[in-house]
């Protein structure tokens, strides 16, 4: 079977191709993307966020963005921001659907005032222990609340005293009324309402009950119209009571919820509430930090949307958890960048050349290719000089064997430029480098029609017209599981996520803006952070150039 893009259905494709020939929800497909304002969205949510968005587009139906916030909290605001725009950066438009759930308690509270006079949800007195005691477990029913049995007419009274906040938080609940002895304990008369005194963003003081996901969640389906509420697998145990709650739903079309996998990503924690920890604790820079496996996190670190999309894409949607290796994620945004990406030069470990040879005080315009694999984009001038710098590791005084980079007595190519003869190492004198001398070849000019070959190439930055830069390297936030001590992820960070380099780059730098992409030539990919202006540059590394990762797996 094939969905509208004639690509092989996934499951939940085939369930919308099945209803549609049925004739179901009239043909709609209608599907929404439900947040809880509680923090910044991931790169999970970005997989529901493609799948929800994907459907509707594909299908040519509708997706509906609805912020549930169900839960009293007063960051609301910050989050709902980040998370409209963390939608649109991804590329997915919800027009003029946006929806807060918030918006719909008063049809909740109604249509709980419906089950209770259909006998089906009853106020109790229990305290929250003593109903968590008497739930059961899987082996052992549950007991039926000495309150279960009150009248329509009690219930509907103390439900609304519940409402006009006559009672403290946690002494009366509303409870489905289904059955204490399901093997489904979700079904042992979950509660529906919850009494909290708390002021929420948008409704201020109005309520003091606030529904429970389980009850709130199929209802505001409903009023949307939602036809297939796609969530992930951990709410497939709730599968019956979403449809218990919509049995009394006046529409005869009812939303149906379909369960998918969440997505896991190796060297990555994938919770709000842990990723909440990292930024409270201080042990990021804030939930944009360029490590975090937040969108905003991976926007600043330089992934596109389309590098996000294609990853959601090839993971693909299935119904069995699994955990997605980082090394894929990394290699969408080489694919990406590898043709948009102009290669500028770089160092990010200076050390510096003079060619002795070369006239003092003189500079010379030498031209490279923008990006070789891509002719489109064209050739830049860049400067050449008597003094230069290339990267500390492009030298070996006492080469090992296959390094043809340069050493002395041998020759090497500078990219675009000359060849040069490396001469001499200098010394400071606690025995570091201080810097190399050279000779070059005048008649080697780079298209001069030079035939002399030699095996390295160099990328150099012409000091006089050197851009300082700041550059940030960054690695996974996290050891990798096999690595971990204990459960606590927060002993499993990476001391070594963060190094700051003090780089130089061609003078085509200066004019960089955040948000800018580069490859710097064998040093991966970079783009100009947020923090970076013209008197400051700041650059992020996004990726290296070789997926190292996946090559130390398969070798370890
Ligand atoms: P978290 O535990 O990170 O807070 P959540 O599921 O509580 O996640 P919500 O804001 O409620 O976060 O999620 C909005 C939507 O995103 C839900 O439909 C949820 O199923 C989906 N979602 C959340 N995490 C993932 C994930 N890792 N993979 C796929 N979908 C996810
Ligand atoms: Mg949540």
């Amino acid at each position: 079977m094939e969905n509208p893009n004639n690509e092989t259905v996934n499951f939940i494709e085939a369930i919308i191709n099945k209803d549609n020939e049925a004739g179901k929800y009239g043909k709609r497909v209608h599907t929404r993307f439900p947040p809880e304002p509680n923090g910044y969205l991931h790169i999970g949510h970005a997989k529901s966020i493609c799948l929800n968005f994907g459907l509707g587009n594909d299908y040519k139906g509708l997706t509906n963005l609805r912020f549930d916030d169900t839960n009293p909290s007063k960051e609301e605001v910050e989050y709902v921001k980040s998370i409209e725009a963390d939608v649109k950066w991804l590329g997915f438009d919800w027009e003029d659907r946006e929806y807060f759930a918030s918006d719909y308690f008063d049809t909740m509270y109604a249509y709980a005032q419906e089950l209770i006079k259909k006998g089906k949800a009853y106020v109790d007195d229990q305290t929250p222990e003593q109903i968590k005691e008497t739930r059961g477990d899987f082996g052992t029913p549950g007991t039926n609340s000495p309150f279960r049995d009150r009248s329509v007419e009690e219930n509907l009274r103390l439900f609304e005293e519940m409402k006009e906040g006559k009672y403290k938080d946690g002494e009366k609940v509303l409870r489905a009324k289904i059955d204490m002895a399901s093997p489904n304990i979700v079904m042992r008369d979950p509660v529906l309402y919850r009494i909290m005194h708390a002021e929420h963003h948008r409704t201020g003081d109005k309520w003091c009950i606030y529904p429970m996901y389980d009850f709130a969640h199929p209802v505001e389906d409903a009023i949307e119209r939602i036809t297939h509420s796609v969530c992930t697998l951990e709410f497939e145990v709730h599968r019956p009571l979403y449809n218990w709650v919509l049995e009394d739903w006046p529409d005869t079309e009812k939303p149906q919820q379909i369960e998918f996998a969440r997505l896991n990503v190796t060297n990555m924690v994938m919770s709000k509430r842990k990723l909440r920890q990292l930024v409270e604790l201080n042990l990021v820079s804030g939930w944009d930090d360029p490590r975090m496996p937040t969108i905003s996190g991976l926007r600043r670190r330089g992934y596109t949307p389309e590098s996000i999309r294609d990853f959601c894409q090839r993971i693909g949607v299935a119904k069995a958890d699994s955990v997605v290796d980082i090394a894929l994620l990394e290699f969408c945004i080489r694919e990406d960048l590898k043709m948009k990406a102009p290669r500028q030069m770089a160092v990010i470990n200076p050390v510096k050349v003079v060619i002795t040879n070369y006239p003092e005080g003189q500079t010379e315009m030498v031209t490279v290719e923008n990006n070789p694999e891509n002719e489109a984009m064209g050739t830049r001038e860049v400067p050449f000089g008597r003094e230069i710098y290339i990267e500390q590791e492009d030298f070996m005084e006492v080469p090992v064997k296959k390094f043809f980079r340069m050493t002395p007595g041998k020759e090497v190519r500078l990219k675009g430029a000359y060849i040069v003869m490396c001469d001499e190492v200098i010394k400071n004198e606690d025995g570091s480098i201080k810097e190399i001398h050279c000779t070059y070849d005048p008649e080697s000019r780079s298209g001069s029609g030079c035939q002399r070959k030699v095996k390295g190439t160099l990328h150099w930055v012409e000091a006089s017209t050197a851009v300082d830069m700041e550059i940030r390297l960054y690695d996974y936030l996290l050891k990798p599981e096999e690595e971990w001590e204990s459960k606590d992820f927060l002993e499993q960070l990476n001391p070594n996520s963060l190094v700051v380099m003090h780089g130089k780059g061609e003078p085509a730098f200066k004019t960089t803006k955040p948000g800018d992409h580069f490859q710097f030539l064998r040093q991966g990919y970079f783009v100009t952070d947020l923090d970076s202006t013209p008197d400051h540059i700041v650059m992020n590394r996004i990726v290296g150039l070789r997926d190292s990762w996946a090559k130390a797996q398969k070798k370890g």
